[in-house]
């Protein structure tokens, strides 16, 4: 089985990591969607919050395709763990390319057996990304058109802010 892990912050999830998981289960058996714990980095929305928000994003998906888990630790130990061969990542342009490209040859040398698999992201999704999401939502941007409702639903509370 060709099972790939997507780690991420998902903080929140986006329709372009919604995106990128439909397109990678045409290239992968299955997926474990994998929230980073990362205590120094400080997050919008908490670890519990992330997960219940992946699940209500991800639950058209076939179940037994498609896992959600919380990781600490190095990524590649956690794809092993996983039985993972592949960690999936997105491309949305050159902005991405440089930083993504470090990660995946640091990577490759911590664990020559797990491979970075890059899918470029949509050109709906494109542009969009889990900060500028937060941004536009902060200021009371209408940004149901970008995440799912469950995420659009908890950005508005968070920031308490009504539709423009
Ligand atoms: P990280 O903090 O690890 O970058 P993110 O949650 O921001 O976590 O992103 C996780 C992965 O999803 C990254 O590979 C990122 O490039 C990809 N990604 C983020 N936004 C999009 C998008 N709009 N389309 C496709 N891939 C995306």
């Amino acid at each position: 089985m060709t099972i790939a892990i997507y780690p991420g912050s998902f903080d929140p999830p986006t329709n372009g990591h919604l995106s990128l998981v439909e397109m990678g289960l045409n290239v992968f058996e299955k997926i474990i969607v994998s929230v980073a714990i990362n205590p120094n980095k400080k997050t919008l929305f908490t670890l519990d919050e992330r997960l219940e928000l992946l699940k209500e994003c991800l639950a058209h998906l076939p179940f037994d395709k498609i896992e959600i888990a919380a990781f600490d630790g190095l990524t590649v130990d956690f794809a092993k763990a996983k039985g993972a061969s592949a960690i999936l990542r997105g491309l949305r342009g050159s902005a991405d390319f440089e930083y993504e490209y470090q990660l995946a040859v640091i990577n490759r040398h911590l664990e020559a057996q797990v491979q970075t698999i890059f899918l470029m992201a949509d050109y709906h999704w494109f542009f969009i990304s889990s900060s500028t999401i937060k941004e536009a939502a902060s200021l009371g941007a209408n940004i149901d058109a970008l995440v799912h409702p469950a995420v659009a639903t908890s950005l508005k509370s968070k920031y308490k802010t009504s539709q423009i």
